[in-house]
């Protein structure tokens, strides 16, 4: 952890979805990508080629479409009605969701939540899509707001607008800190210049994350408690 970095000295926390607040271990996120690509594109495709993990929808999207050999410029103009797709499809299926809780998350939301803290989520998820994990996990009412994938497609991008969004809602000069668990994460939060705390419950080893300097690295959340 850097000197002197103090994890809970912020106004606002961005949250990242994947990884970082739930583990999906049901697969309806996954088909309502193949639902997408084969009502529109009429492409019996999986996105099973392309990095999933930090990456956004639509950037999974567009690099699967890439590998059919698609140009920007179509997979542009068929992207409002992928979008739509995908959001129907997993609304559609809802019931299947089954996002789990990572270790500790709910007790960190609460304490932070009872701090007075801004909580947003910040994903590269379809912004329906988002919600609905957050929802089925039973936390969606901690989150005041969110910035996800769609217009936008990089997640600096996702991360720069949900500042924005805790600055207008708090001032300009609120601390906002980011929580993610990829070296995606990591390297967006230093694109857009704001604090980093990386946790170890997506795919990635706490060493791994924490050889990227992230301002703060935990294993799981429950460490981030212990740290209050
Ligand atoms: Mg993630």
């Amino acid at each position: 952890m850097a000197s002197g970095f103090g994890w809970d000295r912020a106004d606002a926390y961005l949250f990242d979805i994947d990884g970082t607040l739930v583990r999906s271990r049901d697969p309806v996120h996954y088909f309502a990508f193949q639902h997408a690509l084969r009502k529109v594109f009429g492409l019996e495709a999986t996105i099973d080629g392309v990095p999933v993990q930090g990456n956004t929808d639509i950037g999974i999207l567009r690099a699967v479409l890439h590998q059919q050999g698609l140009a920007d410029s179509e997979i542009d103009a068929g992207l409002p009605q992928m979008v739509e797709q995908m959001c129907a499809e997993v609304r559609r299926n809802s019931s299947q969701m089954c996002p789990e809780l990572c270790p500790s998350v709910h007790e960190v939301l609460s304490l932070l939540h009872s701090q007075g803290k801004l909580l947003g989520a910040a994903s590269g998820n379809l912004e329906t899509i988002g919600w609905l994990k957050l929802e089925r996990a039973g936390i969606r009412d901690m989150f005041a707001f969110g910035s996800f994938s769609h217009p936008l497609e990089f997640r600096a991008d996702i991360f720069r607008q949900g500042v924005a969004t805790a600055k207008q809602r708090l001032g300009p000069s609120a601390e906002v800190y980011i929580v993610g668990d990829t070296p995606a994460d990591i390297q967006a939060a230093k694109a857009v210049g704001v604090p980093i705390i990386a946790v170890a419950t997506g795919i990635f080893e706490f060493d791994h994350l924490l050889a990227l300097q992230p301002d703060a690295c935990f294993r799981r959340a429950t460490d981030m408690m212990e740290n209050f």
